[in-house]
């Protein structure tokens, strides 16, 4: 079970450091991967205050090249150095909003991968594509060429879920999540206002193995109670 916390543009240094030095001092679960995924600026403040633990630092993005003119990104060589373990790719507001492509994805994850990062892959359908009937589709396109690799996992996040407040019931969540694992063998985590009044009954699913959280994460107690509902002990 792996729960990750995507803080999106939230959480100066200063805010990310004192957050993980709370969070080390919470009582979490063995049976738990736990990991936050800071913003670019707060993720060598997050990687200190968390040294020494099993909890992991991850990236928001990474660029597909190793470096380069390419004002304004980061590279994996870069997140490696500055003690990261890994990164997200593909988020959707990346998808909605800064463009990123099918293509663009794969590269990422295929340089990360290569790189010695562990990724979370995001896919998911907008709510047009549900109704009409194309997520399947949408979910053969997004992960079509990605191979299975034992760093690599897929974060299910249904558009129109993430930030809404609507979240997908376990059954339409467990059949996206039997669909992504029959076209890659990997771990697939669920996103999309995941709480901690959702969670249990969302990560009890089988076909669940985590979950990706964003505005629950940003609160303390909310996340660990998050982490907590993914104990299977
Ligand atoms: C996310 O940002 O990945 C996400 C799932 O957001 P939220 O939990 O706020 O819907």
């Amino acid at each position: 079970m792996l729960i990750a916390g995507n803080w999106k543009m939230y959480k100066g240094p200063a805010e990310a450091a004192a957050f993980c030095r709370e969070l080390r001092e919470r009582d979490l679960p063995d049976d738990v991967d736990v990991v936050v995924c800071p913003p670019y600026v707060s993720l060598e403040p997050a990687v200190q205050a968390l040294a020494g633990t099993e909890i992991g630092v991850f990236a928001q993005n990474v660029h597909w090249e190793l470096e380069g003119p390419f004002t304004g990104e980061i590279s994996a060589p870069m997140l490696r150095e500055a003690g990261v373990y890994g990164t997200l790719v593909a988020h959707s507001e990346r998808r909605q909003l800064c463009g990123e492509t099918d293509e663009s994805a794969r590269a990422r994850t295929r340089i990360a991968l290569e790189q010695g990062l562990h990724v979370i892959l995001c896919v998911g359908e907008t709510e047009r594509e549900r109704e009409a009937g194309e997520t399947e589709a949408v979910l053969r396109r997004q992960l079509a060429d990605v191979e299975p690799d034992d760093s690599l996992v897929i974060a299910y996040e249904p558009v129109w879920a993430i930030g809404t407040g609507k979240t997908a019931t376990p059954d339409v969540a467990e059949q996206a999540h039997e669909l992504i694992k029959s076209l890659v063998d990997v771990p697939v985590l669920y996103g999309g206002s995941v709480k901690p009044d959702n969670a249990a009954e969302l990560l009890a699913q089988p076909a669940i193995d985590g979950a990706l959280v964003g505005g629950a994460s940003l609160d303390l107690d909310s996340f660990v109670a998050i982490c907590r509902a993914g104990s299977r002990s």
